[in-house]
Parts: structure tokens; C-alpha cells; sequence
């Protein structure tokens, strides 16, 4: 009879018997993820992180173990002793282990559970439990086989890459978490420290410095999985901690550096049989906006944005006039085979535009007749010419965005997203990788009036843009500098931008111009990367590099949206720590210690 465990050993795992195994003796060990109870027969679904295996207890067989088992509750732990045996009747075809049943004669409880706050087995994505409950009891959440599946997936894609960059010669180097503000422009969260009071650390947003000065240090190529924190507000595809691959090598241009996101992408891919092409299609950030409206265009289907501005110079349609006469552009986008939307429906469409700063949204139908938001205005001869330049036939719905071109890019470009996911356009298990080339170099900051690095201030600019450059900053002509362009570039598979990075500055009075250009004082770049500044002078190699988002990695992959499920311990869309009840207060007396007072959101502007 078993009663302890003593020095008993599981032979099998919950997910390993087949039929070739029908006549072995086993153990398995695991948790009970169902019990059903048939009178004399009970069955158990046994699962452990590699499965479930029907385990059976026949009270003719064993009236103890039977016994044992009618005590069971859901995630109980338990050993069961005894026999694979092939299973009667039908198969489970869902189950790996779906031949075999094990008929078990001995039974141990290694551990009781209480009833879990929610079920755990449930079918389908669309029954799961509320997420605040799932991410509070994160250890149960995680017992789920999908659960288990990503987060093994995700071990494995960054062994995958260990082992490409260690083939590619590359140096693994820890650099520190307790570090100073890094340059990638978001919230930093800050470390106080007790030992030198009123002073703090600040983690890194990315280790961007440090693997920079590992180029002046010569190792020539490094790489490492670095953990960055980021104190922004959360969109679903961020959190504040996340992990990327960061690599960095010298002596190298961006053609090199393109082979190595591709290679390392491609490697990742192919260890769970995907194939993408060995050369990746390239376009420039210019040509993405253009087409998609978007800097990582999702390739997997059609519907470009298409530029009605030509047909529509000499209106004198309002709000058309006023955006062309502003610099402005009028773009459409065609919906196939919808001209029988229902007017719900576009001012549902209507809604989510102006979600992205557009003014209202334009129509045509092409049904049996011609309708359209515009027809009184434009007249019927102009609406069948912008149908024409759309390319739109009888049966499709034109779309129809007017402002200034950041607005309508960002509003179409989300509305091509929108409408692909409501007519179902996205084919599934395809995977349509992208190299987005010639990022500008700054971006315009509306609400302060000024120029931000679009990258990190020690992005290079394009060498066909250095005079454009030097004349928007030494001759004070501001407005060029929206259109100097950066050796920059993105990693994008399937809408999502997967890897970003550049080619960087090693010249002084480049980087120089770079500050200038942001409005970083000569002081405030000395105080703020002094330390860098310095060191670039001591003889700093040309050099590049990149950085992947391992989760972003992992969403493209598993075709899942939610960045939580692809970390084990991950924070809330608001940044808590649901299970550690993180972040929370500490004691009066460490605070005193690190010589800090803390006042509440009410009285903070009284002090
Ligand atoms: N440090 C950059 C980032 O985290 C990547 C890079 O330029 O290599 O986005």
C-alpha cells in the first residue's frame, strides 16, 4: 500500500505515454484536473506542465485506491501507481496521450488544495475568468496548459537566441540595473539611495549607454537579454518591465546590421517551423506612412491608403479646401464588397477616427446605386471620379479621411486595422516580416513646440541628410529638421514592431548638432551623459546596433495581443503587481533612513 513517498520516483510525465507503452508498470505524479465519478469506475485527468493522462480506478480492481479517489477534489497533488493500458472504445484525438488510459492500483495524496477561486479547466479563450483574478492567483493561472505553453515558448526563443549570437560571435555582458537616467526619452523609475541621502539611481529604459561603451571598450560585439523599465502610461503592448535582446557591434553599417535582425529572427522562427524569407522586404518610413499609414504596417492584407488629393484641388468643399490649402491631405481607403454598410456602422467608423484626432469620416457606397456623404457637395461626377482613383468597384465602400497628414495616416492606418479585423481580412498563421529603413530623426513635440530625438539622441543622421542637418541647426532654420532622416530602422512582423535600432554617432561635433537640435544644453548633456561624452572621445569605433523585444517577439509569434500572457509575473494595464499587492507602502523607518518624506497625491501641492 503506499502511504508515504518516500523514495518513490515518477517514471513517465503527465504528457508522455502512447500507445507503444501499453503494458508498462508507471508512476506519474501531478495534479487532478478533473474528476469524474461513474459509481465503481472513477476516472482523473492528471496533469502536470507536459499534459493530461486518464488515469482509472476500478473499485473491483482496488477498493482502497478507489476509496482514496473518491475523496479527490480538483488540483489536488497526487502519485498514482499501476499499468498503461490501451484505451476501449474511442481515442481522445485532442489528447497526446488520447490512446492510453493508465489503470491505476495504488493512489497517494502528496498534497490537498483548497477550491481554487476560479476554474481552471475551461474550453476556450472566450470562458477564462476575469483577468484581475487570474493575475492575482497568477500561480494557478499559470498551471493552464496555454499559460504553460507561452511561457515555455518564451524560453525557448531566448535560448534561440543565445545560441544564434553566440554562433555569431557575440559577447554576453551584464551591465546594471542600479544605473542613471538612460536617453530613450520615457519616465524613469528612480532607486533612492540610503547610503548617499537625496540622491537616487535610476533603471535602466534600456542599457543604450552601456552597450555603446562596450564598443569603446572594444569587445566589438555584444549582445545581452536585458531588462528595461520604463515609467510610462501602459498601452496593451507595453508594460513597465520588460526584457529585450540587446545587441551592439562595431566596425558596421546597416546593411549588416539588417542581416543580423534577419538572422536572429529567422533562427527564432525556424526552431518552431516557420519559415521567412532570408531577405526581409524593405520599405522606408516615408513609403510606410504613405501607403499604410503606419511606421510597422501590417503586410498581411491589402487595402493602402489611397491620395484623393489630386482630384480634389480645386474644391470648394469646406473642410476639403481648408485641409490642402493647411499643407494637408485627403486619403481614402476601400473596403471590398461593403457598399451595404449601414449607416450604424460608418458612424461607428466615424467614432473610432476621431478617436485619432480626424475630423469626421467620408463615404461613398457603390451599391446598386451610388451614395454618398459627399454627394450634395461634390456632386455625382466627382464622387464617380474618386471611386475611380480609389480603384473602388460596384459592391465596395470608399472611406474617406481629411487633415493634416500626421492625422490622417494615424486615422486611416488604425481604420484599415479596425476594418480588417471586422470583415475578418487577416488570413491566419502567416507571418509577413518588414524592415522599415530612414526613420526621421526627430519628431515634432506639438504640445511643447520642439524637436525630440524620434529614436535616442545618438542615432546617426542619413549621410545624404548631414548638410540639411547642419543648416536647420547652425542656421537656425528650425524646420528642417522634420525632414532629416536617421539611419534608423525597425523589425516588423505582422503589424508589430518586433526590433528598433541604428547606426549611431560616433563623430563629436555631430553629436553636438544632435543636442543642439533637442534643445539640450551643452550643461544639461555634460550632467546628464557626461561620463558618455567623455568616453566617445577616447578613440570610439564606427558602431550600430539593435534591440528585440522579446514579449513583442513572442505576441508575433503566438498571434497573442495580451503582453501579460507572454510574462510569468507580469503588472495590470495600471501597473500593480495584483498578487504581491506591489507597488505598496513601507515602513516609516526605511523611508527615514533614505532620508525621505512622502506626501500624499491630496496634500503634495500644499508642500
Ligand atoms: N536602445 C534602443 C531601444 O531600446 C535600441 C537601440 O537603438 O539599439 O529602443
Amino acid at each position: 500500500m503506499l502511504d508515504t513517498l518516500g523514495e518513490l520516483e515518477r517514471t513517465h510525465t503527465c504528457g508522455e505515454l502512447r500507445i507503444g507503452d501499453v503494458g508498462q508498470k508507471v508512476v506519474l505524479m501531478g495534479w487532478v484536473a478533473k474528476k469524474r465519478d461513474f459509481g465503481p469506475l472513477t476516472f482523473i485527468d492528471l496533469r502536470d506542465r507536459d499534459g493530461i493522462t486518464q488515469v482509472v480506478l476500478n473499485e473491483a480492481d482496488t477498493s482502497g485506491a478507489h476509496a482514496k479517489a473518491k475523496g479527490l477534489r480538483g488540483e489536488f497533488v497526487i502519485a498514482v501507481k499501476g499499468k498503461t493500458v490501451e484505451r476501449e472504445g474511442t481515442h481522445n484525438p485532442k489528447l497526446a496521450t488520447g490512446d492510453i488510459e493508465v489503470h491505476a492500483d495504488e493512489i497517494l495524496i502528496l498534497n490537498e488544495a483548497k477550491v481554487p477561486p476560479f476554474q481552471l479547466e475551461v474550453a476556450g479563450n472566450e470562458n477564462l475568468a476575469d483577468e484581475s483574478a487570474r493575475l492575482k492567483y497568477r500561480y494557478l493561472d499559470l498551471r493552464r496548459a496555454e499559460m504553460q505553453n507561452n511561457i515555455r515558448t518564451r524560453a525557448k526563443v531566448v535560448t534561440a537566441i543565445r545560441e544564434y549570437m553566440d554562433g555569431a560571435g557575440f559577447t554576453e555582458i551584464e551591465t546594471p540595473i542600479l544605473l542613471k537616467s538612460t536617453p530613450e526619452g520615457a519616465r524613469d523609475f528612480i532607486v533612492p539611495s540610503r547610503i548617499h541621502a537625496g540622491k537616487f539611481f535610476a533603471l535602466p529604459q534600456s542599457p543604450q549607454i552601456l552597450k555603446q561603451l562596450t564598443m569603446i571598450a572594444g569587445f566589438d560585439k555584444y549582445y545581452q537579454i536585458a531588462r528595461c523599465f520604463r515609467d510610462e502610461d501602459l498601452r496593451a503592448d507595453r508594460q513597465p518591465e520588460f526584457t529585450q535582446l540587446d545587441v551592439e557591434m562595431s566596425f558596421t553599417n546597416r546593411e549588416q546590421v539588417y542581416r543580423l535582425m534577419q538572422g536572429t529572427f529567422n533562427h527564432v522562427y525556424k526552431k518552431f517551423d516557420i519559415e521567412l524569407p532570408e531577405a526581409w522586404p524593405r520599405m522606408t518610413h516615408a513609403e510606410a506612412i504613405r501607403r499604410y499609414g503606419s511606421d510597422k504596417p501590417d503586410l498581411r492584407f491589402e487595402m493602402e491608403l489611397i491620395d484623393l488629393s489630386g482630384d480634389l484641388a480645386d474644391t470648394d468643399f469646406g473642410p476639403f479646401a481648408e485641409a490642402l490649402k493647411a499643407n494637408g491631405t485627403i486619403k481614402c481607403i476601400v473596403v471590398k464588397g461593403r457598399a451595404d454598410y449601414s449607416r450604424k456602422q460608418t458612424d461607428e467608423l466615424q467614432e473610432f477616427v476621431k478617436r485619432y484626432g480626424a475630423g469626421a469620416l467620408a463615404w461613398i457606397k457603390l451599391g446598386d446605386e451610388t451614395t454618398s456623404s459627399l454627394l450634395k457637395v461634390l456632386g455625382e461626377e466627382k464622387i464617380a471620379q474618386l471611386a475611380a482613383t480609389a480603384a473602388a468597384e460596384k459592391g465596395d465602400a470608399v472611406l474617406i479621411v481629411a487633415g493634416r497628414k500626421s492625422v490622417v495616416a494615424a486615422s486611416l492606418g488604425a481604420l484599415r486595422l479596425e476594418v480588417a479585423k471586422r470583415e475578418n481580412l487577416i488570413p491566419e498563421n502567416v507571418y509577413k516580416p518588414l524592415i522599415v529603413t530612414e526613420f526621421p530623426l526627430f519628431e515634432y513635440n506639438d504640445a511643447e513646440d520642439h524637436y525630440d530625438a524620434a529614436h535616442h539622441p545618438f542615432t546617426a543622421p542619413m549621410d545624404e541628410d548631414l548638410e540639411q542637418f547642419r543648416e536647420a541647426v547652425e542656421g537656425d532654420k528650425r524646420e528642417l529638421l522634420g525632414g532629416v532622416r536617421a539611419k534608423a530602422y525597425d523589425a516588423v512582423i505582422n503589424g508589430i514592431e518586433v526590433a528598433g535600432g541604428s547606426i549611431r554617432i560616433h563623430q563629436r561635433d555631430v553629436q553636438a548638432l544632435n543636442f543642439k537640435a533637442i534643445g539640450l544644453t551643452q550643461e544639461k548633456a555634460r550632467e546628464r551623459f557626461g561620463f558618455f561624452l567623455e568616453a566617445l572621445e577616447y578613440g570610439t569605433p564606427p558602431h550600430g546596433g539593435f534591440a528585440a523585444g522579446i514579449e513583442r517577439t513572442l505576441m508575433a509569434l503566438l498571434h497573442n495581443d495580451n503582453i501579460r500572457d507572454l510574462i510569468a509575473f507580469p503588472k495590470t494595464a495600471s501597473a500593480q503587481d495584483l498578487m504581491m499587492d506591489s507597488p505598496g507602502e513601507v515602513d516609516e523607518a526605511q523611508l527615514k533612513e533614505l532620508g525621505i518624506k512622502t506626501f500624499t497625491r491630496e496634500t503634495r501641492s500644499i508642500h
